[in-house]
């Protein structure tokens, strides 16, 4: 098994639907993504996806969050804009996207350096 980590960052708004919580106020944050991705086989030029297409992928889904107010972008219109659930919809999305063969094995997603949530696929 082959694994390859890209890291991203974006800036946004959010406000968690956790009433009388304090994250319930409108604040942001600048998130730090890690996306590990693996695969069994190696293309013909010895690489598992070149770098720059891995991170072209993980920019077309970080970047709808970017300089956006998450609770207004779908899912987040109706999920709560959590740690957790950023990092299964990047997860997903990313999923969705990666080359026949290739799958998600870890999103990891920091709202500041102490703290950080991740998904991974069942
Ligand atoms: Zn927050």
């Amino acid at each position: 098994m082959f694994r390859l980590t890209v890291e991203q960052t974006f800036s946004a708004a959010h406000r968690l639907r956790i009433s009388g919580h304090k994250c319930e106020n409108l604040h942001g944050h600048n998130w730090r993504v890690c996306v590990t991705i693996e695969g069994r086989e190696l293309r013909e030029d010895g690489m598992l996806m070149d770098f720059h297409d891995l991170k072209a992928l993980v920019g077309a889904v970080v970047g709808r969050l970017d300089h956006a107010y998450l609770n207004d972008v779908p899912p987040f219109d109706r999920l709560n804009p959590t740690t957790e659930n950023i990092c299964r919809h990047i997860g997903e999305e990313l999923a969705a996207r990666l080359p026949h063969g290739l799958s998600v094995h870890a999103v990891q997603v920091f709202e500041t350096d102490g703290n950080s949530g991740a998904w991974l696929p069942d």
